[in-house]
């Protein structure tokens, strides 16, 4: 259920409500917007009783059941599209965000370079992994600690914000300490001890959807993060396990349109994931503006073909900046897309 207090409802007022909620057997989530409070009540008991209880208090404008899984997630609880703030920046407002970098941080060099390189040609954030989910045990796993103080670096050197994995619930607030945004990676969507712990703190997540998840299991992740206390989530698109075996995945192109359809979280897109090829990354990136996404995360490297992990599917800088100028003509139309939804929302 989700209430929503009248304007100017007091303090005593609202917990007056979160009383009678809790009297029916419900826990209380509050969210103060700017204009008022919206109280979100989860859990089981009896909504009809509860809901007319509520309806006849005389501070509350509005008592509804929200029928999804997902609750805080979902548009039925904001109607309106979220803007998550990262190191000065806004994902789900009105500008395309690109998040560009490589898939692993390997030596002081390269991510300084690179960093330098796609910060020149649009790029906001930095991508780059220091803790690795490799299918190996054999293979890269990550510069851990000294990869988080390299990206760390680059950010200083750039003004770039950062975006790096966490793959352990023990190692949230230390990559809280270096990143701007926490990223999960696919293969972590539901380690539910993890998420729990990414609810404790305040900073941004981008949650990738699974390889093999459905869009309501992705929901129902980002539900956890939020109904533990941080709102701030991103999701992320990086495509699918099907039959296809011509791409690494399939990218579920449309997710973005039923993403944005169901909740009202920023989407990002992942073209190089969902490939696996740096020849498709760019057409890609183009439906992923087109269909509305919020921004883009694309794997860069100075040089692809050394690359200690992903290298198929990561762009050369001159790639990188061949995406990035094809793609502005696309983006300028998403932002008067994005500014006319705005003016008629
Ligand atoms: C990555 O971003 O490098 C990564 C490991 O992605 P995913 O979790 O989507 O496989
Ligand atoms: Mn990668």
């Amino acid at each position: 259920m989700i209430i929503s207090m009248k304007r100017h409802a007091t303090k005593a007022e609202i917990e007056e409500v979160c009383d009678r909620i809790r009297e029916f057997g419900y826990k209380v989530h509050s969210s103060e917007g700017e204009e008022r409070v919206i109280i979100g009540a989860v859990g089981i008991g009896d909504v009809t009783a509860c809901l007319e209880s509520l309806e006849a208090m005389p501070q509350v404008e509005k008592a509804v059941r929200i029928s999804a899984p997902y609750k805080f997630v979902s548009r039925e609880f904001r109607p309106a599209k979220s803007q998550i703030r990262a190191d000065g920046i806004e994902i789900g407002g009105d500008e395309f965000v690109v998040m560009a970098g490589p898939c692993s941080v390997e030596s002081e060099a390269q991510i300084i370079e690179t960093a330098r390189f796609v910060a020149q040609h649009g790029a906001s954030f930095l991508r780059g992994g220091a803790f690795k989910p490799r299918t190996s045990p054999y293979e890269f796993q990550g510069l851990q600690l000294d990869g988080l103080k390299l990206l760390y670096q680059a950010k200083q050197e750039t003004g770039l914000g950062i975006i790096t994995e966490v793959m352990s619930d023990a190692d949230v607030g230390l990559v809280a300490e270096y990143a701007d945004i926490l990223q999960i990676g696919a293969r972590n969507m539901q380690n539910f001890a993890l998420l729990k712990a990414l609810g404790k703190i305040n900073r941004p997540v981008m949650l990738k959807r699974g390889m093999s998840s459905t869009i309501k299991e992705l929901l129902m992740s980002a539900e956890y993060i939020v109904a533990h206390g941080n709102s701030n989530v991103i999701l992320c698109e990086r495509g699918i396990r099907t039959f296809e075996t011509e791409t690494r995945n399939t990218c579920d192109i449309t997710a973005i349109a039923v993403l944005n359809e169901l909740s009202h979280l920023p989407v990002i897109l992942d073209p190089s994931h969902a490939t696996g090829k740096r020849s498709l990354v760019p057409a890609l990136g183009r439906a992923g503006v087109a269909i509305g996404a919020d921004g883009l995360i694309v794997e860069v490297h100075p040089h692809p073909e050394k690359a200690l992990s992903d290298g198929a599917q990561s762009l050369s800088f001159s790639q990188f900046e061949a995406m990035m100028r094809d793609l502005a003509p696309y983006i300028a139309l998403w932002k008067q897309a994005r500014v006319a939804e705005a003016v008629t929302a």
